[in-house]
């Protein structure tokens, strides 16, 4: 579990200058996958591999003879680490595969990318226990955490379709809300649009319906990570979402970043599980060494806003949140792949699974702005003056991410961006 290799040499640097830069997203040791096509060409989408400000397009160097990342993503783990092996080894400085790589290298400044993968389904948890506590307290004063929080990993199916890549403007929603004190609801565009700040875990290999993952062969069944942010509409629902959850204020658009960055790329940036005293541990299904010694990501995150104003006075974005992984997941990803398959479950390749928004203890790293701004009562104000209780059109959201340790390359998760349209 979690083998760090040659692969992650902090040593190892590439032929691609750009990839060795401090602060790089893509060093060599990173190494993410996503589809791309040189902008504005209609050709059909490629998969390429993020190496500093390039893509290598994995068809053009040989590597692959498919543009079908899912069935990429469907390989077993020895697969996997033997592709990351020879991309590794191609790229690095010195390498006889230099001359004939480098015409396969794409400027990412000429690219533009589509949805890392098909995603079949998705699956959206709510391993934020801070988020939770937090909203809970909003909508329930007298119970924030329901009584199966800390028991089951909390979980809705959300809807494939609406999965769009970075930088996809999106319209505000309409649709029903209800003020407390009206006697009838109301129709028009949403009024209370927020961001979710989550991580989306990409599954590689499947499992067969009636057969569930166990949780030491969890991990095996995750392709990669990526950005997530799951836009909701806050007013909508407050009114639709009892009895049955989430619906019409979820699925309008949720952005994912270009790029998945693999498991195997996150082995030197593990955490170890842990529940805090007086919690209950895990039942058996959801408990296993592996996970209790890494199965947290070593991940900080942040998000960032640009309003219409900001950007038409080119003021930078920003930054609304900034907190670690670790610190508010209450739930690993390995244990959500294990839950999502105990009862039969199928998962396929490609399917995805959203962390929930994860909001650390403290109020800087609250990774929504119904948090924030206390559900809209106390409004924050932005570097310029302008001042927000929720998205306004014309606004820009960008969600980042990035692994730092000693001893490791810092490797990053590129961003996932998204605009607000009237
Ligand atoms: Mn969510």
């Amino acid at each position: 579990m979690y083998d760090i290799d040659a692969t992650h040499d902090p040593k190892r640097t590439s032929w691609v200058e750009s990839a060795n830069a401090a602060g790089s997203d893509f060093p060599i040791q990173n190494l993410p996958f996503g589809r791309f096509r040189r902008k504005g060409s209609g050709e059909a989408f490629r998969i390429g591999v993020a190496i500093g400000d390039q893509v290598l397009d994995l068809r053009a160097a040989g590597l692959v003879d498919t543009d079908d990342m899912n069935a990429l993503m469907a390989a077993a783990p020895a697969g996997r680490r033997a592709l990351r092996a020879k991309l590794s080894d191609g790229l690095a400085a010195g390498s006889t595969q230099q001359a004939a790589w480098a015409q396969a290298l794409v400027p990412q400044a000429d690219c533009e990318y589509t949805v890392p993968c098909r995603v079949g389904d998705y699956t959206d948890f709510y391993t934020g226990i801070h988020h939770a506590t937090t909203i809970g307290k909003l909508f329930r004063p007298d119970q924030p955490l329901m009584p199966n929080y800390k028991w089951v990993p909390i979980g809705y199916h959300g809807r494939a379709s609406s999965i769009v890549v970075s930088g996809t403007p999106f319209k505000r929603p309409q649709g029903q809300t209800k003020a407390p004190d009206a006697a009838e609801p109301s129709f028009g565009p949403c009024k209370r649009l927020d961001y979710e700040l989550e991580l989306g875990f990409y599954v590689g290999q499947g499992n067969a319906l009636g057969q569930p993952v166990g949780i030491d062969d969890a991990e095996a069944h995750l392709f990669g990570v990526g950005l997530f942010n799951d836009w909701s509409a806050r007013d909508l629902q407050a009114w639709e979402y009892q009895p049955l959850g989430p619906f019409l204020a979820k699925n309008f658009a949720s952005t994912v970043s270009p790029w998945i960055v693999t498991m195997e790329a996150l082995a030197p940036f593990r955490a170890p599980f842990t529940r805090p005293a007086g919690d209950p541990q895990p039942l058996p299904y959801l408990d296993g060494a592996a996970n209790r010694e890494g199965g947290q990501l070593d991940i900080t995150l942040e998000v960032l806003v640009q309003t219409a104003k900001m950007r038409e006075q080119g003021e930078a974005p920003a930054r609304l949140t900034h907190g670690l992984v670790k610190e508010a997941a209450y739930w690993t990803a390995a244990q959500l792949l294990a839950h999502h398959t105990v009862n039969g479950c199928n998962l396929q390749p490609g399917d995805l699974l959203g962390s929930g928004t994860l909001s650390g203890p403290t109020p800087d790293a609250a990774g929504s702005l119904m948090e924030l701004t206390l559900g809209g009562k106390q409004p924050i104000t932005l570097p310029g003056g302008e001042q927000r209780t929720f998205l306004q059109d014309g606004d820009t959201l960008v969600l980042r991410g990035w692994c730092e340790r000693a001893g490791a390359v810092r490797i990053g998760f590129g961003e996932a961006s998204g605009t607000v349209l009237a």
